[in-house]
């Protein structure tokens, strides 16, 4: 007897959700439009993804309502947003990442979260170590640690925003244009 392809004739909401994350390449996506990228290009040079794999975890998102797909007016080009029922996934993956951070990083997480408002660390548990109230998704900040290290010479949007600290879900190239605020927008 073959193994299933799927999940599909599970019953547990697990299962479920991973019919839509659980591929290869699907949360790394996710956490980077949960990071502000929104290009597809950006998403190819973060995660040295195949071009035709991301395309087809791109249309597999937006299938689900996870990404929409937008075209701002003034830029020839589509973006991929993230949508509410994207954002509701930031927890699993900060858990994720921090328990990653635990077993495989010897002490030297590359990045961290802290609280935009006090700096404060925020915990496993999502909840800042400064003022002990549990951070939002947008009041959180990406840090860098001496263990994040560009791929290239060049660092593409997403590395760029990362290495100086950047807001979740701030556009990446927004933060990577220093003091220009929203004026181009
Ligand atoms: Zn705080």
């Amino acid at each position: 007897m073959s193994l299933p392809k799927d999940y599909r004739d599970q019953r547990c909401s697990l299962a479920r959700s991973l019919e839509v994350l659980g591929e290869r390449w699907t949360l790394l996506i996710i956490r980077d439009a949960l990071y502000g990228g929104r290009r597809f290009s950006d998403f190819v040079e973060h995660l040295a993804i195949p071009r035709s794999v991301l395309a087809n975890r791109l249309e597999t998102l937006v299938e689900h309502g996870v990404l929409a797909k937008v075209s701002p007016s003034d830029r020839g080009y589509s973006e991929y947003e993230i949508t509410g029922k994207g954002k509701q996934l930031w927890p699993a993956i900060r858990v994720l990442m921090s328990w990653g951070d635990e077993h495989y990083t010897d002490g030297e997480p590359p990045l961290s979260f802290r609280h935009v408002h006090d700096g404060g660390q925020i915990n496993a548990d999502g909840i800042c170590t400064v003022c002990n109230e549990p951070v939002a998704l947008a009041d959180t900040l990406a840090t860098p640690g001496a263990t994040l290290k560009p791929r290239s010479d060049k660092p593409g949007a997403i590395t760029g925003a990362l290495l100086q600290g950047h807001r979740l879900l701030e556009d990446v190239r927004s933060s990577a244009a220093p003091a220009q605020s929203s004026a181009k927008s």
